[in-house]
């Protein structure tokens, strides 16, 4: 299993610091007076990815997509229904409570919501110590406070915040805080699930900014999860793009914005403001507006998810068939059956 999971990534030959395989997680509906499972919700439905270190994978989708879900079955924050997760060649998803408290602090996650993610009642410090607390990183007070400064400091703010508490803060520098938490036990992958979502454009910019030097003086590895294509765009080395619970396109930046295989990827890409024109002409320019809602992960459409909303779709093939994600290009996979 180990030699597995230290197989090569398709995309740049690299060892995989991170490898994902036909992750699926169904969460039960009960119903009834004995509460028994009448459905399934399919949030994540066989998702399989590879991370070198040091790169950033975009994950983009909308709302339901089973991003976010992903992340958290990777750090089994939520056990996964099935597949696996390896990381430096160990099994996380078999991993003993022992094993997974170790793990806990290679692989970290800063979320969306700075307001809600950080306890209002604790100071600054004790937020951000939490965890050298729990692995016993420093062995005295002044140990923890220099650590701490030293945090505050990694990511743009000032010894004079520890004493304070979250609600002294604005949403960008809660998030800073939320950062300096994540990296206070020295990670080597962080999930951002949604992590500049909640904060404005300018500031958006800003965090991103942090992360992107974050990686380039610690050598970090993340996956960046966002809703919205152009949030992604310049950290993410590489994107894959979710729709209800799969992976519908993988590839490098570059090549997905310049030459999206995907239809569900191109109508996104279309909504995207375009800001070089140089890309403009490599860009489709039409807006592709996308029909209906996205349908219910408790009961997907059959053969392609997307087929009720594809403006390509073929009857008699995509609602009955799933499509495979298909290499298209160096390290550019596609799921549909009309490409590759
Ligand atoms: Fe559209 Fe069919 Fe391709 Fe799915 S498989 S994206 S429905 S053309």
């Amino acid at each position: 299993m180990n030699g597995d999971a230290r197989s090569l990534t398709q995309s740049t030959g690299k060892t995989a610091l991170l490898k994902v395989q036909d992750l699926v997680k169904h969460f039960p509906i009960r119903g009834g007076l004995l509460s028994r499972t009448v459905g399934q919700v399919h949030a994540v439905d066989g998702v399989s990815f590879e991370l070198p270190a040091g790169e950033t994978l975009g994950v983009v989708g909308e709302s339901g997509c089973g991003k976010s879900t992903t992340g958290r079955c990777i750090l089994r924050l939520i056990e996964p229904t099935s597949g696996q997760v390896w990381f430096e060649g160990k099994s996380v998803t078999d991993a003993g409570k022992s094993e997974l408290r170790a793990l806990a602090r290679d692989m970290q996650i800063i979320f969306q919501d700075p307001f809600a993610s950080l306890n209002p009642r604790m100071t600054v410090s004790a937020i951000i110590g939490e965890a050298l607390t729990i692995h016993k990183l420093t062995k005295t007070r002044a140990e923890y406070d220099a650590r701490i400064v030293e945090l505050l400091e990694t990511v743009g703010l000032s010894a004079d915040h520890m004493r304070r508490y979250p609600h002294e803060f604005s949403g960008g520098q809660r998030q800073r805080i939320g950062i300096a938490r994540a990296l206070a036990v020295k990670p080597k992958l962080i999930i951002c699930d949604e992590a500049v979502s909640a904060l404005d454009v300018s500031i958006q910019a800003q965090v991103i900014n942090l992360l992107e030097d974050l990686q380039s003086q610690l050598g970090l590895t993340y996956i960046f999860i966002a809703h919205d294509l152009s949030v992604v765009e310049h950290i993410s080395d590489r994107v894959a793009v979710m729709y209800l619970g799969r992976i519908v396109e993988i590839a490098a930046a570059k090549d997905l914005y310049t030459t999206p295989q995907h239809p569900y990827t191109e109508a996104l890409l279309s909504a995207v403001p375009i800001p070089d024109p140089r890309l403009k002409r490599e860009r489709q320019q039409k807006r592709i507006l996308l029909q209906g809602d996205v349908p219910s992960p408790i009961h997907p459409p059959s053969g392609c998810h997307f087929h009720t909303r594809c403006p390509m779709a073929r009857k008699g093939l995509c609602d009955v068939q799933a499509p495979v994600l298909k290499a298209v290009g160096e390290g550019h996979q596609v799921a549909c059956h009309l490409r590759g």
